[in-house]
């Protein structure tokens, strides 16, 4: 099948999930994960109507960026804070930020720059060791202290699912995520708000859609699966 109807076909796919919880397509933004994925190929997809791109290396974004113009660039993957200053400004969302390090960081190179960046927290809703992202119990600590930055705002959540959960384990985190999500909507930090949820991949959007995701994360279901040897 052709990128266009795999595009074609997440975007019912996405359409349909996001009925089931009152909302509609468009109220769902679709990320193409096109880490791995040739320039060429990634253009199929931003004709076919994909207007947002994310990438997990910085590197592989930086190269990417200048050959694909009229869309937004997300950072999906762990960000080092050695890294931080070739990213803010062209990205327009940061889903990785798991420590106030990284945070101050950021914040500290959008001032340079004279913005403000946006970012979503990565929680590790799972409790995998290997996984980046902040444990739900920490959260509170990191808002406090990126409550006191500027030139950086916090719009919501992102989680990964780990590999090898039943789909029910993943739509309990999934629903553990959104009510954490929802449970900080309530506090009042100035550059944090709970307007964002970043959650499901190819193989489990649906579920995170029916969940509350309101961005989706789509790699292999738009380009198929990737060869990692490129
Ligand atoms: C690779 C990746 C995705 C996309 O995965 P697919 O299963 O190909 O859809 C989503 N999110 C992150 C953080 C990724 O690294």
């Amino acid at each position: 099948m052709s990128i266009g109807d795999n595009v074609r076909i997440i975007s019912e796919k996405i359409d349909d999930a996001a009925r089931k919880s009152g909302r509609t397509g468009a109220d769902i933004t679709l990320v193409g994960v096109s880490k791995t994925v040739e320039v060429p190929r990634i253009l199929e997809a931003v004709e076919c109507g994909v207007r947002v791109l994310g990438e997990n290396k910085v590197q592989e974004l930086l190269q990417k960026h200048p050959q694909i113009p009229d869309v937004s660039w997300h950072l999906i993957g762990h960000l080092q804070t050695n890294k931080v200053k070739s990213i803010v400004g062209k990205v327009s969302l940061i889903h990785s930020v798991d420590s106030l390090r990284l945070a101050a960081e950021i914040g500290t190179y959008a001032k340079k720059l004279g913005i403000t960046a946006d970012v979503l927290v990565q929680v590790n809703i799972s409790g995998e060791a290997t996984k980046f992202g902040i444990a739900p119990g920490e959260l509170d600590a990191l808002f406090e202290g990126i409550q006191t930055l500027e030139n950086i705002r916090v719009l919501g959540l992102m989680t990964i699912a780990p590999l090898g959960a039943t789909d029910s384990q993943t739509k309990k985190m999934f629903e553990n995520c959104n009510k954490l999500f929802v449970d900080n909507k309530r506090k009042k930090y100035h550059n944090i708000c709970m307007e964002v949820l970043s959650m499901g991949m190819t193989h489990d959007f649906e579920a995170a859609i029916e969940s509350g995701a309101s961005i989706v994360r789509i790699g292999t279901g738009i380009f198929g699966s990737r060869n990692y040897q490129i």
